[in-house]
């Protein structure tokens, strides 16, 4: 089984629920306050883990009670730690989150000790052992682009999930094999929607040209399309589930893909999994609480 490192951020959620979200300057009751492990980077890595996969998640946390849960949590979930430390200053990240009666978030984001993982704090034996680099958007840019860039020296192949949307330097996607966007996020790297064959072949050609060797796009309950440089398409259709909070689902289908990966699977045949793993994780609440193991996976395939 080969071995993923994930770089990426580890927050807190703060999570309650409010009828109705609050104006400006409105003082409003919430309902019941849960506190759930969350942050792009910590649940793809737990994702990873609860499958059964090798993985070892890179990052920071700040020296407080929520620091401790969460690196606490990594391990529990089958994730290594030992490159995620705690730092003096910043607080662990914290995202508060109020989810109204319609099911729609609103949600503000502390990236704290997140953003204290700085380039310098990198070194090319952090990538020894490892055969994946993944990460996410949620810790200072320069910081992954350096990875990259040390992950491509050592013969790493490199996924980047560009969560949240942002636009991002060609020297980041050049050093990309894999990139996993959803729509929005496509449409931001290239501005073109990919609400087409057409124009998901003319938006991936842009990303071709600069260096990226394979693309796949999530596409909600559709499922995901995957696009190779010759500009072949190959579809993987979502499963159809009753769907209770779709937060992670763009994770999780991340984490079964990389699992698969791992396991030696080609890419077209690791999206049949990582649509199964997305699938499940809107079935249930919140992030990291509707992960599924390998075996909640493998019973709901019969
Ligand atoms: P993100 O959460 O990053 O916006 P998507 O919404 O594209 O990403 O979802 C990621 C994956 O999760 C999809 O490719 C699909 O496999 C699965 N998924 C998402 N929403 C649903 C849904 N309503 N029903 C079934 N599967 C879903």
């Amino acid at each position: 089984m080969k071995k993923i490192l994930v770089l990426g951020s580890l927050n807190m959620d703060l999570v309650t629920r409010v009828h109705i979200t609050p104006k400006v300057g409105e003082t409003l009751l919430g309902e019941g306050l849960e506190q759930i492990p969350g942050g792009k980077g910590a649940n793809q890595a737990v994702a990873i883990g609860k499958l059964g996969g090798q993985v070892a998640m890179l990052g920071r946390v700040g020296m407080d009670g929520f620091g401790e849960v969460l690196m606490k949590n990594l391990s529990a979930n089958g994730v290594e730690a030992y490159l995620t430390q705690a730092v003096q200053g910043p607080p662990t990240g914290v995202a508060l989150i109020m989810v109204n009666d319609s099911g729609d978030n609103s949600i503000v984001v502390i990236p704290g000790a997140n953003f204290a993982l700085n380039k310098e704090d990198l070194t090319p034996a952090m990538f020894e052992g490892c055969d994946y680099l993944l990460a996410q958007l949620e810790t200072p840019i320069e910081t992954i682009e350096t990875a990259f860039a040390m992950a491509k020296a050592q013969g790493l192949y490199t996924i980047l999930n560009p969560a949240p949307a942002r636009t991002l330097s060609k020297q980041l996607i050049e050093r990309t094999d894999l990139l996993v966007p959803n729509e929005t996020e496509f449409a931001t790297l290239t501005g073109i929607q990919p609400d087409s064959e057409a124009h998901i072949k003319e938006g991936a050609s842009l990303l071709f040209e600069i260096g990226v060797k394979e693309i796949i796009i999530t596409l909600g309950e559709d499922g995901a399309c995957h696009i190779d440089t010759s500009g072949n398409l190959h579809y993987v259709k979502g499963h159809k589930v009753k769907a209770v909070d779709t937060t992670g689902a763009g994770d999780s289908f991340i984490g079964g893909l990389l699992y698969g990966m791992a396991q030696g699977e080609d890419v077209k045949k690791a999206m049949n999994r990582a649509v199964i793993v997305g699938a499940l994780t809107v079935t249930k609440l919140g992030a990291q609480s509707s992960l599924p193991t390998l075996k909640e996976v493998e019973d709901y395939v019969g």
